[in-house]
This record gives C-alpha cells, structure tokens and sequence, in this order.
C-alpha cells in the first residue's frame, strides 16, 4: 500500500504526475480541486458553495475540504494506495490529515512563480472531457477544439491574471508552511518541476524507492 501527497503551487504539473504516478502504481488519484469542480459543473449544492470562492482564487474553508477528503477516503477502493493532490493547504489541514491516515512520501514540485504564470495563463481544458491543453506545450491539432472528442477549449475559471496573484499568494502564506512541517518529519521529495513531465515522473520515482 502506497500513500501519497503531491505538492506544488498552481500549475507545477500536481494533475499530470498524479495521473502518471497513479496509472502505473494502480493508485487512486485524489484531486480535490476535480472534485469541486466537478460538483459546480453538476451544479450541486457543494457546487454552489464554492464556485465562487475558487473562482476568486481563495481557499475554500477547511470544513468543507475535510469533509470531501474524508468522503472519498472512505470509500476505500484504493486497494493499491492513493496519492492526494492539491490537499493539504494549510496548517489546519495538515493536521486533519496526519492525525487520520499514514502517508509514506510528499512530492513536491518546485517550480518559480515567473514559470508559474507562463504556464497557467496557457493553461486550457476541454469543457466535454475535461483532458488538460497547454498552449505552449501540448496544442491541440485545431485551435480551441479537443483532439479526443471535438469538445471546446475553454480556461479555468480560475486561470485570470487576478486569481492567479491570489492563489500564488496563499500558497506561500498558507501551503509554503506546511511543506515545511513535513520536511521536519521528513517525508518530502522536491524535484525541480521546470523538466518535462517524463523526467519528472522518473525524478520522482528513484527517491520514493519506485523502481518497478
Ligand atoms: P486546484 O485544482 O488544486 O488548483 O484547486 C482549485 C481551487 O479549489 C483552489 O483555488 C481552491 O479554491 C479550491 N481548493 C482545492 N483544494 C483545496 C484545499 N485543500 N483547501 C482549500 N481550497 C481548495
């Protein structure tokens, strides 16, 4: 059983080396910032609570976060193990967090807030199936439409110049710290996040002892 957390500022590659890391370890990728997502999208009632906290960049207030957390844990279908991205945020949650479950490693992608801006104002999700685009990186083949399923290229709600300065500031304010937490227990792994996410994924991999 594998337990992870992965942690970075907004647009470090949090989504992508989940998903690269959960495909080959057979691990279920945790994302609460899909979750939500997907609740304003389905406009549930969770939906309504936070759609316009997110889209202003802000935290979404403790309770809530730990509620789904602890929702989709208890699920437990993660035979293989997990790996949560974009949890915990602050102190309090942290907290939350290490007094419920064990982890066995946190990622953390260290990427500079310049590099930060490039990429997330070039940032882009299909509104039918949700696959990420970057504009620099991964362009679709026609502008503005999906490869896979033809859907429309649409930014994040989030991904604004003003949100952007938001939540950059509230990851140094409140994330930064908890990084620090788990350094001093030492379970953290930096990689530097600026790479492809090929040689971030084998970064990763060699000081977590993934070598399968
Ligand atoms: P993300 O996709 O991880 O960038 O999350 C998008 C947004 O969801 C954040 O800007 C927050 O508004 C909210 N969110 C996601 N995870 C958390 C969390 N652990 N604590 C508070 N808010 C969160």
């Amino acid at each position: 059983m594998r337990k992870y957390v992965i942690m970075g500022v907004q647009g470090s590659g949090k989504g992508t080396q989940a998903r690269l890391l959960a495909e080959r370890y057979d691990l279920v990728h945790i994302s609460v910032g899909d979750i939500f997502r997907w609740n304003v999208k389905q406009h549930t009632k969770l939906g309504a609570q936070v759609r316009r906290i997110m889209a202003s960049g802000e935290l979404v207030g403790d309770d809530l976060v730990e509620a789904v957390v602890r929702k989709r844990l208890d699920e437990h279908d993660w035979n293989y193990g997990f790996i949560v991205d974009g949890f915990p945020r602050n102190g309090a949650q942290a907290e939350f967090f290490l007094e419920s479950y064990d982890i066995d490693g946190v990622i953390h992608l260290d990427m500079p807030d310049t590099e930060v801006r490039r990429r997330v104002l070039a940032r882009r999700l299909c509104s039918r199936c949700g696959l990420d685009y970057n504009l620099i990186a991964s362009r679709p083949a026609v502008e503005d439409v999906c490869d896979v399923c033809g859907g429309r290229l649409v930014a994040r709600e989030d991904d604004t110049e003003e949100a952007l300065a938001v939540r950059l500031r509230e990851y140094h304010e409140k994330t930064r710290p908890v990084l620090d937490l788990f350094r001093r227990k030492e379970y953290v792994v930096s990689v530097d996040a600026t790479r492809t996410p090929a040689e971030v994924h084998e970064a990763i991999r060699e000081p977590l002892g993934l070598t399968d």
